[in-house]
């Protein structure tokens, strides 16, 4: 997932987002990764993120798959089996996210059909969460009980456009981790709770131009469109052509 441009708007006045910085490759080395991709951190994030278990590092940043390649849209084959095949997967998948400056990175994004992804972002109260999360099952509010928050949002497999997405802005995920512990994420506000949903989205094969409006999504579409040159196949493994799309 990545981070809208805009400040977020909030449909119901009972959170008010604190502004989500983007994620910067310099987080890894809070995470213990390589500090060659890292030179900076945000200045407005958590210092320390919060991490129920130690994330495989040294992952090879791969291309990213987009949407319309069947991978990412059909829902994704379960994860049975935890051995050194997934760890390897999941520090791809941060490696990648990171080279992106994403938020989150499900495996289609990088063409593997499992249910797994990965994530690092913060939560409503500024606090940096990063993951793994393998099965996901999402839980939100009932309807009643939901305040929407829509803010911009962006995919990394849709690079350079956003659009708002109105989603719940509490949300929690239960699912296990690359070595098959048990773990639980509960997102309360910010991007976190925006993020657990996107991804698991990602795993039952649904992008967030399916959660738009048809006026919106087209013009999502015309949006990725005008940018795509910026964004060669193989990006990130091969760097985002700079253009007067920066200005
Ligand atoms: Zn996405």
């Amino acid at each position: 997932m990545r981070v809208g441009r805009r400040p977020t708007v909030t449909l119901s006045c009972t959170f008010v987002h604190p502004g989500t910085p983007s994620v910067r490759k310099s987080d890894l080395r809070a995470v213990g990764y390589p500090s060659q991709v890292s030179d900076r951190r945000p200045s407005n994030a958590a210092k320390e993120p919060v991490l129920s278990v130690s994330l495989p590092t040294g992952g090879t940043v791969r291309p990213i798959t987009r949407w319309g390649e069947p991978v990412m849209h059909r829902k994704l084959t379960p994860v049975t089996t935890y051995d050194e095949d997934l760890e390897r997967l999941v520090a791809d998948m941060f490696a990648t996210m990171y080279a992106a400056e994403g938020a989150g990175l499900a495996a289609n994004q990088i063409g593997v059909d499992l249910q797994v992804f990965v994530f690092d972002c913060t939560d409503g109260a500024n606090k940096r969460v990063v993951g793994v999360v393998c099965n996901p099952v999402l839980t939100l509010p009932d309807t009643g009980d939901r305040n929407l928050d829509d803010s911009e949002e962006g995919c990394l497999s849709l690079p350079g456009a956003y659009t708002y997405c109105a989603r719940p802005d509490w949300s929690q995920v239960d699912g296990t981790d690359h070595t098959g512990a048990p773990v639980t994420y509960v997102g309360e506000g910010g991007t976190l709770a925006r993020c657990l949903q996107h991804e698991t989205d990602h795993l039952m094969g649904t992008v967030f131009g399916d959660r738009v409006p048809s006026r919106a999504r087209k013009k999502l579409y015309k949006q990725a469109e005008a940018i795509a040159e910026d964004y060669p196949t193989e990006w990130p493994a091969v760097a985002r052509v700079s253009s007067a799309h920066d200005l």
